[in-house]
């Protein structure tokens, strides 16, 4: 079978659910060693399409997005984007617009977006609407998915779809 090996990049505030979302990850496993150049640590996991798996590593943050950017290295080589929000803080959400902003400042190659509204269990604290957020995604032609790190729904979906563009991309 045709093998893929790509990069993905976790963006977003702290606190929305980025590493929690890697957690997740079937047959994931963490690699404990922080970059020390990058500050970041990557997960490896794959994916099946049936005539092609993809293996991505995930890159996690260390914390350093508290500062709102990213060493330029984090970015190198990065075929996909998963950029997260909590569903709870419109604040996480408004500040995906600078993370898409730093992303298009250091990434020239096509880009897979994937959009996630995390803490989807969190229904009674919802502050970002769904159809907000959809539209969000729609014009930066990202893939959609609410998900719950908590509940474990809609990592796996969401996760499939990116692989399935990543495909299409190399
Ligand atoms: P990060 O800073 O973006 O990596 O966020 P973390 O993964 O460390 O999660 C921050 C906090 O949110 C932790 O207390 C998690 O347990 C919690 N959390 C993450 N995902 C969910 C979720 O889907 N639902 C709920 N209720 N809490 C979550
Ligand atoms: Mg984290």
């Amino acid at each position: 079978m045709r093998e893929l090996i790509s990069k993905v990049v976790m963006l977003g505030s702290q606190a929305v659910g980025k590493t929690s979302v890697i957690l997740r990850l079937k047959g994931s496993r963490f690699d404990k060693h922080v970059s020390p150049t990058i500050g970041a640590s990557y997960c490896a996991c794959k994916v099946n399409l049936g005539h092609m798996e993809v293996k991505m590593q995930v890159w996690d943050t260390a914390g350093q997005e508290r500062f709102r950017a990213m060493a330029p290295l984090y970015y190198r080589n990065t075929n996909a984007a998963i950029l997260v929000y909590d569903i709870t803080s419109y604040s996480s959400f408004v500040d995906l617009k600078s993370w898409v902003e730093e992303l298009n400042g250091n990434v020239d190659n096509p880009l897979v977006l994937c959009l996630l509204g995390n803490k989807h269990d969190l229904e009674d604290r919802r502050e970002v609407p769904t159809e907000e957020a959809f539209n969000f995604a729609a014009s930066i032609g990202a893939v959609f998915q609410e998900t719950s790190a908590y509940q474990n729904t809609g990592v796996e979906e969401a996760f499939y779809e990116v692989a399935v563009r990543i495909s299409r991309l190399c």
